[in-house]
């Protein structure tokens, strides 16, 4: 990156002072909310392939003023101290956001996770996890890692695994980690869960007629074009449920190795399908292929949602974006320098603090369940379909008429896990934007939804430290 941009960190700051000044909490306080608490920067040797390699990596505490703090653990190398930095004060907002009572983290290794096999990048996660334990950075009440980029469910297995052997007998160990497989205390929906957030949460935005009538836009999301950058697991899932549940339809796809554009649009298992056989999503049936990896991002289109890194939309591509709404489902995709350009054209931008929070939120209903040492719905599904059955039963009765057996079963069906999870992520983004739209539509001097964002993520984690009787 160029000298000129301020940091990813100074982004995060730089917006979180533009929101600081509409909310009339004292300076001290402000002070102590923006400020990272704790930054643990770790070096371990580690074998790799008969040689010993010095790996360096992160974890960064950025607040406490809920316990345990959460965030992922991102395996790449652009990995820095800025980066994790940065990553970990968007977590405090985001949580703030949707209500999960965290403070917020994040963790970070700088490897390329393709250039090692799967017996090494076991050991670096199960020494990362180590080094964790030994400075009391990992707990089921302390700080929780999970998933980001270039991790999954696998490396969470192992970071369990990991604690286990060192706390042995500590009886809500499952709850260090979330992201986890199904099999080993994971929850149902966790690993779709930021896609279906974003889902939810566009799906929610664009239902205010008012508001896309600005954007010159009819209400609601069916029939509308999406372009996606990154079909990785968020982008990936954002795709897919947008345009099989919410009717969207996908016209452009940036990746890695290129960017495509088909307007009739696009089938994304088709396009997976097709990536998985070729190596690249370029040359797919029906597509246009353009000239360079990040072409997508400017083309034409309702909503633009970059799912990969940060940094993406800059002060020289900025000027030449078309779509209507930003859905940030990457975290930070677009840079503090940018945004003044996107914002005079009249793009809304839907934050990234609130629109990928379906992860952590789903991360939270797992740590739950791992507290409680059961599966949700174990205790009342079979109540509920009983119950259901009466009533069905008893309206047969009275009208005389026979209910179906394919509709007896949607009536009478008791909530699985799966469908608690979904509904409770559905509840949350919807109540989130409503009370980030009331802070927009409530205060004129608020010309963007990340400041109003932020504003709405002030006032919750500033009444978390005024409990604390330390702030006036
Ligand atoms: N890494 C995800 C994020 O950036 C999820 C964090 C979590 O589940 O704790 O929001």
């Amino acid at each position: 990156m160029s000298q000129k941009h301020p940091s990813f960190f100074q982004s995060v700051e730089r917006n979180f002072d533009r929101a600081a000044a509409h909310t009339g909490l004292p300076k001290g306080l402000l002070e102590q909310i923006k400020v990272c608490n704790a930054v643990y920067q770790m070096r371990f040797p580690v074998k790799i392939g008969g040689e010993v390699q010095v790996i360096e990596a992160y974890r960064v505490q950025h607040s406490h003023h809920r316990l345990p703090t959460k965030g992922g653990i991102r395996y790449a190398m652009s990995v820095n101290q800025d980066e994790v930095m940065a990553l970990a004060a968007l977590m405090t907002y985001k949580c703030a956001i949707v209500d999960v009572p965290f403070g917020g983290a994040k963790g970070g290794i700088k490897i390329n996770p393709r250039q090692f096999s799967e017996y090494e990048l076991e050991k670096v996660t199960r020494r990362y996890t180590t080094e964790l334990i030994r400075k009391n950075f990992i707990g089921p009440g302390i700080d929780v890692p999970a998933p980001d980029y270039g991790t999954g469910a696998r490396e969470m297995a192992w970071i369990l695994d990991t604690y286990q052997t060192f706390k042995h007998g500590e009886i809500d160990a499952a709850g260090c980690v979330t992201g986890k497989p199904v099999s080993q205390n994971g929850i149902r929906g966790r690993t779709e869960a930021t896609g279906r957030g974003v889902f939810y949460a566009l799906r929610e935005v664009m239902s205010f007629e008012d508001d896309m009538k600005k954007l010159g836009l009819t209400k609601g999301i069916a029939g509308k074009t999406m372009v996606v950058q990154g079909l990785g697991n968020v982008g990936y899932y954002a795709a897919k449920i947008s345009t099989t549940e919410g009717d969207v339809k996908l016209i452009g796809v940036a990746e890695y190795e290129g960017s495509i554009h088909k307007p009739d649009g696009i089938d994304v298992d088709a396009l997976m399908k097709h990536r998985k056989e070729t190596g690249s999503i370029l040359n797919f049936p029906g597509a246009t292929n353009l000239p360079k990896r990040e072409d997508a991002l400017e083309l034409e289109c309702d909503i633009l949602v970059p799912a990969a890194l940060e940094n993406q939309i800059t002060p020289e591509n900025a000027p030449r974006i078309k779509a209507k709404i930003i859905a940030e489902a990457a975290n930070g995709p677009v840079m503090a320098d940018a945004e003044e350009t996107l914002l005079k054209k009249g793009i809304m931008i839907i934050p990234d603090m609130y629109i990928n929070a379906g992860g952590v939120t789903v991360s939270y209903f797992e740590w739950l369940k791992n507290l409680s040492h059961m599966r949700f719905g174990r205790m009342e599904k079979r109540f509920n379909s009983n119950t259901y059955e009466n009533l069905v039963s008893t309206v047969e009765r009275l009208t005389g008429k026979v209910i179906g057996p394919k509709e007896r079963s949607i009536l009478t069906r008791g909530a699985d896990e799966i469908d608690l999870v979904n509904s409770g992520l559905e509840e949350t983004m919807i109540e989130a934007y409503r009370q980030i739209r009331d802070v927009y539509v409530s205060n004129p001097d608020i010309k963007d939804m990340r400041t109003a964002a932020f504003v709405s993520a002030l006032n919750k984690i500033s009444s978390d430290y005024m409990a604390l009787g330390i702030f006036p």
